[in-house]
């Protein structure tokens, strides 16, 4: 019998040594298949893809954002010459499965937790069909669990500097630029708590990073199950940990409180815009009101919480001065690190069926939708000031001075004592997205 290989394709590499974070989808989708069938992750960013082991009979999965399907598809017909089948699911094969079917044997819409046990059954005894569909947005209760084999065999730990963890799924908000409710659905979905905590403890983990499309609405949509979770996590001796919210978990001081006590160190906010014409773009959860998001980055303070401010640029009411007045919010603020990106009309979102009757699309590869290239013709700028207005950006919020001015400010939040051990939390995710930019604007 053939072996089944779990593909992720290269994206950042190796940092200092290790990946910045694990291939934690295909951890659970390996788990998934039966024992006696063997199984192997092949994660690019940790190594060089050893193809010479795939034979005749094998089948390989590859998962892949939009941004790297052109590697995705350069590793399939590569896996294919030593006779393997191909299977692709991710993200850009649930958004455009035609696109990928094109050169695919197999395509995976949706999830997948449901169908790769079905897809693995059905090619080792006679042939999986072409398309496969997961988008049922089904309870998360009992969904492949980590095996220890999977678990030894990826060396998280080691070479890895964050592991990734899902808790909750997806997010009824409808921002139209959103993939993310695309693949995971528009319903909050949670795991069982003690899921999560033996799941944690299996893997003996001390930090992560929630895949959660917007765990921080779970404040307002399920704060008896947030309670609960907090209550569990707070036993664990975990270092910290981060997740992705929204400006309205401020109103909520006594969450922000047990989740302090959980070791929740970090949210990521979907601020998005400092203009208050692209409210309806933003989808209910930011208003682009700055008095507004000042008081969450205060809040959060308060409560020993740093704040991920994102912004996203292009949006049809925005100008030249937009970039302008969110580097003196940013400037002004008191965030701990900053993320901005360049608007991007991926596939299946209205914002990018809106464009595509306007006739505003341009023609680029795949590549370049990375959030960092420019991909359709603004309202209010050329393509070209667009692309200067974001650089211009780039520059001055990930500047060595300012890095270093926002890591330090961090930093002196922290007790002395635990000053040393805050190092990488401080720093670590500015100097990401500063790598991150480089490497883009470089390609
Ligand atoms: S709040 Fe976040 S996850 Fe929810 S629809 Fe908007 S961008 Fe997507």
């Amino acid at each position: 019998m053939g072996k089944v290989v779990l593909v992720y394709p290269k994206r950042d590499g190796r940092v200092l040594g290790r990946v910045p974070g694990s291939p934690y989808t295909l951890m659970r989708l390996a788990s998934l298949v039966p024992p006696t069938i063997p199984v192997e992750i092949w994660d690019e960013n940790w190594a060089d893809l050893p193809y010479h082991r795939l034979r005749p009979g094998d089948l390989v999965g590859i998962t892949s954002m939009t941004n790297s399907i052109d590697r995705a598809r350069q590793i399939g017909l590569r896996a294919r010459e030593h006779g393997a089948t191909i299977v692709v699911g991710g993200v850009h094969a649930t958004l455009c499965p035609e696109d990928v079917a094109q050169w695919a044997d197999v395509v995976n819409v949706g999830e997948a937790y449901r169908t790769w046990p079905q897809i693995v059954q059905d090619h080792f005894s006679g042939g999986a069909r072409p398309f496969y569909h997961d988008d049922a947005w089904n309870s998360l209760e009992g969904v492949a669990p980590l095996t220890d084999h999977v678990i030894a065999q990826v060396q998280e730990n080691h070479r890895y500097w964050t592991p990734y963890l899902e808790i909750t799924r997806g997010c009824p908000r409808n921002c139209s630029f959103c993939t993310a409710i695309r693949v995971s659905g528009q319903k909050m979905r949670l795991r069982p708590i003690e899921e999560v905590i033996e799941e944690i403890q299996r893997r003996q983990i001390r930090r992560f990073f929630l895949t959660d499309d917007n765990f921080g609405l779970n404040f307002r949509l399920n704060p008896d199950y947030i309670v609960a979770l907090f209550r569990a996590l707070a036993k664990l001796p975990l270092t910290g940990w981060t997740a992705q919210a929204e400006q309205m978990v401020g109103k909520y001081p006594e969450l922000l409180d047990l989740a302090r006590e959980a070791h929740l160190d970090k949210f990521f906010i979907g601020f998005e815009s400092v203009n208050p014409r692209n409210k309806r773009n933003l989808g209910g959860k930011a208003r682009g009101l700055q008095d507004e998001y000042r008081q969450v980055i205060k809040t959060c303070h308060d409560h020993g919480i740093g704040v991920v401010g994102l912004f996203v640029f292009g949006f049809d009411e925005d100008t030249l001065e937009t970039f302008e007045e969110t580097w003196k919010f940013i400037r002004e603020s008191e965030l701990d690190s900053v993320s901005v990106t360049v608007l991007t009309p991926f596939p299946g979102t209205p914002q990018r069926a809106e464009l595509e009757r306007e006739g505003r699309l341009l023609d680029v590869p795949w590549s370049y939708y990375d959030t960092a290239h420019v991909t359709f013709i603004p309202k209010q700028m050329t393509v070209e000031e667009l692309k200067q207005g974001y650089d211009w950006l780039c520059r001055k919020v990930y500047s060595p001075h300012r890095i270093i001015q926002r890591g330090l400010r961090t930093l002196s939040r922290y007790p002395l004592a635990r000053r040393s051990r805050k190092l990488m939390v401080s720093f670590g995710t500015d100097l990401g997205y500063w790598r991150t930019y480089r490497y883009r604007y470089a390609s």
